[in-house]
């Protein structure tokens, strides 16, 4: 019997995709990401998310000042 001489093992390449924060090829280590600042990025984006509630019906109305100028 005689083999087909050294073969590579069938690698199945992982699908590379891109740093979801600036677009470089992400490292296996930080994935999805290229390094662990772009990971710490993605992380604070979650955090503050997470921190505000979004709040539709809980409207402050003072948030947007009234148009100067207006006499009682
Ligand atoms: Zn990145």
């Amino acid at each position: 019997m005689a083999e087909t001489g050294p073969k590579e093992p069938t690698v199945v390449p992982l699908k590379r995709h891109p740093c979801p924060m600036c677009g470089r090829p992400a490292v296996a280590r930080f994935r999805p990401f290229c390094s662990r600042r772009c990971a710490d990025l993605d992380l604070g984006h979650w955090l503050n998310e997470d921190y505000r509630v979004p709040s539709d019906e809980e409207f402050d109305p003072e948030e947007e000042p009234p148009e100067g100028g207006e006499e009682a």
